[in-house]
Order: structure tokens, then C-alpha cells, then sequence
């Protein structure tokens, strides 16, 4: 790979993009002595994410977006032995979840419009599974790349048969489905703050429940399930997954600048649109109708093998060679080792979106000198 230099820095895929205010925040945590998971930042980070989700989103924020996938599923009643119904075209933080509850995943294929969940692989997978006698306990759907899911079709489908749905979204923060918000869509809602994601806190995330009961128990787990008894009474295992209040602090400053944000990636995306148009088999992934709002968290674009220049592999090395990251899909969970013998319901859409697309560098930091950069390299390559 080659090496950064001063008139060939690294574009990363994903960089994350501070505001002037998050530096104060952490100053401000910090001489207030609050450098632990309590603190007045972590209830202040919760309300701008109801603020943006709505009055009926009752946030939890921790530590991860992987540990909010945990504690949803226990919320949703998830036990050793269930099953539960996973988008297999995903990162594996959707997926692993549901082995640390001691639970069976299920792994259903994409359709190609959003990416996402297919809705008849996933009502085949409900009713092979029914048949066996073990009903799903829960269908965790993925907003991919800040596309929605086809919310409508998988949330009738989890209604009929009486399952619930985990919505991660947690690429998806500021995309919208029939103008509401992403994250407060699904039975329990997950979004992510890691580094590469829309807004980060350095790592963290949150879980969004329903009521205000299910965000207290969402609590008490995620803080060892001390038990109101004085004297560390614990009924139930716990874990240690509340955010810190440094952490939320960075987040509060973050959440600032979501608008902006999303400002700045609508901005990106209609650049590599123009970019795509004239190209022959290769075109940027876009929204299937005006439903399905993107905060296009990251660019993709589908190549059409019979017509494209290059193969995702070839323009994937060339940006390389000039210090530009981009990257292949999320492998589908289907085709990894670990998961092997995990059941899989569907074809070969996850795998065909797999072996033709690839991600572009979508920072909302990059400077027109990166943005030419990366526009010469399509041009010579597409
Ligand atoms: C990032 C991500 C997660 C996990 O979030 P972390 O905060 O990194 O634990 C889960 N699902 C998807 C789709 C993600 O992109």
C-alpha cells in the first residue's frame, strides 16, 4: 500500500469529522470531575437523540452499537435456544449479538432495490422455521449503508406472524422512511456512534425502546442489574455498557452538527452522481422511490459486469495505488467460516451484491483537492 506522504495524503473511506464545540464539552466534563459512566452529559446526549427521534423514543445510551444490539434482544425477551431472524448482508455486529444471548441466528438474503432484508426470503425463513417447530423470536433488519429496509413490507410481515422487529440502524442516523426518522422504526431501535459512523463519540451507542419501562430495565442491565436492596443485590446477570460521560460529552457536540452532516453527504452523493452518469456499466446505488431517504452514510456503486470497464476488484486496486481507501461490501454472514452451519433462507442476491459492488471514500471531510483525486482515478479507470 502506498505510504501517506505530504502531496499524497491518505482519503480514508470514513474519517471522523469534529465540530469547534466538542473540545469545550470535553473540557467542561472533565473539570466538572464527571470521567465516569454518570454524569449530566450522558441524559443531555439522550435528549438531542429524542429530539431528533421523537417523544416516544426513550434512548439509552452505551457503550457500543453491538452492545445495544444485546440488550435489545434481551428486551425483546430473547433466550438460550430461541432463534432469531438476521439480515445476512451486514456487518457481523448485527450477527453477533444474538450468539452472547445464547441464541440461534437465522440468516435471510437481500433484495436488490435497498440491499436490505428480502421480504419473501424473509417470510419463507418464517414459515420453514415455524414448520420445524421453532418460531423466531425476532428479526434484527438493517438500514445498509443509510438505506432504509423496505420498512412497510418486513414490519406487515413481523405484524403477521407476531414477531418482533430489531431495527439496526445503526449506519442510519438522519435517513428517513416516509419522513420518520430511522432508529425509532422497529419494536427496539440500535444506533452506533463508532468512529466511522455519520456522528461519533470516539465509540458508543444507543438503544431506543418504546417505553419508558423497557428504557429503565435496558438500565439496569446495562449497569450490572444493581437492584434498588442497599447492599449490591443482584437477581438477574448484568453488564457493564453505560456510556461515559466524556464520551457523551463529545456526542452532545457531535449531535450539533447532524444537520450539517447530512447536508454535506446529500452534497457528496449528488457529486458522485454527476461523476457516474456518463459512465458505461457502473452507477451509484440510489433510493428506489422517494419513500427511502439516505443520509448516505457511504457511496456505492454496482457494476454491470457485461458492460463496465473495470471489475470492483481493478478500481478498488488503482484507488490504492493512489493512497485512496474504499472498500467491498459487508461479506454476507451466510459465507463467513464462523457462521457456516448457521441455516440460510434466500438465493444469491447478498452474494451477487457482494461480488459487484464496492463503498467510495464518503467523508464529509474531504477538501476539493481529495475529491479530484478520487474523480481522476474513476476517469481513467470507468
Ligand atoms: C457499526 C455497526 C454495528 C455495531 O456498532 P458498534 O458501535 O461498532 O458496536 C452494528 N450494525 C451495523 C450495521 C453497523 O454498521
Amino acid at each position: 500500500m502506498a505510504q501517506s506522504t505530504d502531496t499524497n495524503p491518505r482519503i480514508y473511506l470514513l474519517a471522523p469529522h469534529l465540530g469547534d464545540k466538542e473540545w469545550a464539552l470535553v473540557q467542561q466534563a472533565m473539570a466538572s470531575n464527571w470521567i465516569a459512566p454518570v454524569g449530566p452529559q450522558i441524559e443531555a446526549f439522550e435528549n438531542t437523540l429524542q429530539d431528533h427521534l421523537g417523544p416516544d423514543a426513550h434512548v439509552t445510551a452505551l457503550q457500543s452499537g453491538t452492545a445495544a444490539i444485546h440488550l435489545g434482544l434481551l428486551s425483546l425477551g430473547v433466550k438460550p435456544g430461541d432463534e432469531v431472524l438476521c439480515q445476512s448482508l451486514t456487518f457481523a455486529g448485527s450477527a453477533f449479538p444474538i450468539n452472547y444471548c445464547g441464541a440461534t441466528p437465522i440468516f435471510v438474503d437481500s433484495e436488490s432495490l435497498t440491499g436490505n432484508i428480502c421480504p419473501q426470503a424473509l417470510e419463507t425463513a418464517i414459515k420453514a422455521r415455524i414448520k420445524r417447530g421453532t418460531k423466531p423470536k425476532a428479526i434484527i433488519a438493517v438500514h445498509l449503508y443509510g438505506m432504509p429496509y423496505q420498512v412497510r413490507e418486513i414490519h406487515d410481515i413481523a405484524r403477521h406472524y407476531d414477531i418482533a422487529v430489531l431495527e439496526d440502524a445503526a449506519e442510519a442516523l438522519g435517513s428517513y422512511y416516509h419522513e420518520q426518522p430511522c432508529g425509532a422504526l422497529g419494536d427496539q431501535g440500535v444506533l452506533s456512534f463508532n468512529g466511522n459512523k455519520i456522528l461519533t463519540t470516539s465509540g458508543g451507542g444507543a438503544l431506543v425502546s418504546r417505553s419508558i419501562q423497557e428504557k429503565q430495565k435496558a438500565l439496569y442491565w446495562a449497569t450490572q442489574a444493581k437492584s434498588p436492596v442497599e447492599g449490591f443485590h443482584h437477581n438477574e446477570i448484568g453488564y457493564n455498557y453505560r456510556l461515559s460521560n466524556i464520551c457523551a460529552a463529545i456526542g452532545v457536540g457531535q449531535m450539533g452538527l447532524l444537520k450539517a452532516r447530512l447536508t454535506q453527504k446529500q452534497a457528496l452523493h449528488h457529486w458522485y452522481e454527476v461523476l457516474f452518469e456518463a459512465r458505461q456499466g457502473i452507477s451509484l446505488q440510489q433510493a428506489p422511490d422517494s419513500r427511502f431517504a439516505s443520509n448516505w452514510w457511504l457511496n456505492v456503486i454496482v457494476f454491470d459486469p457485461r458492460l463496465a470497464r473495470c471489475t470492483p476488484e481493478q478500481l478498488s486496486i488503482a484507488f490504492a495505488e493512489e493512497n485512496i481507501e474504499s472498500r467491498p461490501l459487508w461479506r454476507p454472514m451466510h459465507l463467513q467460516p464462523v457462521y457456516q452451519d448457521a441455516p440460510y433462507y434466500g438465493g444469491s442476491v447478498a452474494q451477487n451484491l457482494f461480488e459487484h459492488r464496492l463503498c467510495l471514500p464518503s467523508s464529509t471531510k474531504m477538501s476539493p483537492t481529495d475529491r479530484e483525486r478520487i474523480a481522476a482515478v474513476i476517469q481513467r479507470m470507468c
